[in-house]
């Protein structure tokens, strides 16, 4: 069974980012990058999934800019086999990455799919899905395990109040919960080995792939500074605050 994973080069979670002075973005300059944190837990699934003897491949794709290597390298070096960077310095929306994945599918015929649930820096939580519905295939997002069973998979999801299970024919579409698994570190001697596994670079156009952007972004601006807070003296005091300072209560 083949395993595509898509692992998207993203702000380190570590980082505090600011916008840009003139609120157009975030501002991306030395900031440290990573592999989003989801698709950590997704090449990790997958990897295990390889010494389980039930996948056969482990095929790791980025979409972006040429750096994007980087984390697909990362990738390789958790375990994924072999990679692929969809290769463009346009500003890739979800649609748009959701497109070109099915056009990466239709080329490398995969059984599963995995995803993360949500990229850290645009918090779209909207890729999985839309490939999912691109590629007609089913799709179990937000998962706490995975079970492969024959022709189908097992998808345990983190739902508002419980855990929901549901069961795809395959091929299908799996988005990562964080409760999945804990991603391993990367050894020295794989970080070396991944640097001779093979990495294949296309294009949009090569794909046939429209990737223009179709959302604006009007303005990114930093949330309010939280205010400091006081002690009050007694509960009268503080009943009237919230009556006639914060006026959340009548
Ligand atoms: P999003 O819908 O942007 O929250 O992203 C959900 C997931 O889609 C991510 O965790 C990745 O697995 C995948 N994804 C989104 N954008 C990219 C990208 N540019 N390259 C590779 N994977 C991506």
């Amino acid at each position: 069974m083949k395993v595509l994973v898509a692992v998207k080069r993203v702000v380190d979670y570590n980082v505090k980012v600011r916008p840009k002075s003139d609120g157009s973005g975030p501002d991306l300059n030395n900031v440290k990058m990573s592999i989003n944190p989801f698709c950590e837990i997704a090449v990790e699934e997958a990897v295990r999934l390889k010494e389980k003897g039930i996948a056969t491949e482990v095929v790791a794709v980025s979409l972006g800019a040429k750096n994007c290597q980087e984390q697909i390298r990362t990738a390789l070096a958790l375990g994924a086999d072999r990679g692929i960077l969809v290769e463009t310095d346009e500003d890739l929306q979800p649609l748009a990455v959701a497109k070109l994945l099915k056009a990466v599918v239709d080329k490398e015929e995969p059984q599963l799919v995995i995803l993360g649930k949500q990229s850290i820096d645009g918090d779209n939580n909207q890729t999985g899905q839309m490939l999912a519905a691109l590629a007609g295939m089913g799709q179990g997002t937000f998962a706490s395990e995975v079970a492969i069973d024959g022709d189908s998979v097992s998808v345990t999801r983190e739902i508002d109040g419980g855990l929901q299970t549901v069961k795809l024919s395959l091929p299908a579409v799996v988005t990562t919960d964080l409760r999945l698994n804990e991603p391993r570190y990367a050894s020295l001697p794989n970080i070396m080995k991944a640097k001779k596994k093979p990495l294949d670079t296309l294009t949009p156009d090569e794909l046939g792939v429209d990737v223009a952007p179709r959302v604006k972004t009007l303005k990114v601006e930093p949330p309010a500074e939280r205010q400091a807070g006081i002690k009050v003296e007694s509960v009268a005091e503080l009943v009237d605050k919230l009556k006639n300072e914060a006026k959340v209560i009548s």
